[in-house]
């Protein structure tokens, strides 16, 4: 590895140690660049609430991607495994 690789991930790591959960809405964030979080203190309980619901669907979609790409997978194999039989 170069040296200039190892001090962009010692940086990177740096960068990543600057941020730290958000005690409101538990999204990173730079507590060193911003004194109160980017991500939630504009917005009032109801807003915060909204923000909540948005995370859990985008989380439930990309759930429901990976178990329709499990489920190609399966059939994949499964197809090549007759395949390979007859
Ligand atoms: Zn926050």
């Amino acid at each position: 590895m170069r040296i200039g690789g190892l001090g962009a991930k010692a940086a990177l790591l740096k960068e990543q140690m600057k941020k730290k959960p958000c005690k409101r809405c538990s999204l990173h964030y730079n507590h060193v660049s911003f004194d109160k979080c980017p991500h939630c203190h504009h917005l009032d309980e109801l807003r915060l609430q909204q923000l909540f619901v948005k995370k859990e669907a985008a989380f439930q979609s990309r759930k429901s991607i990976g178990m329709l790409f499990f489920i190609l997978a399966l059939i994949a194999g499964f197809l090549m495994l007759v395949i390979s039989s007859l």
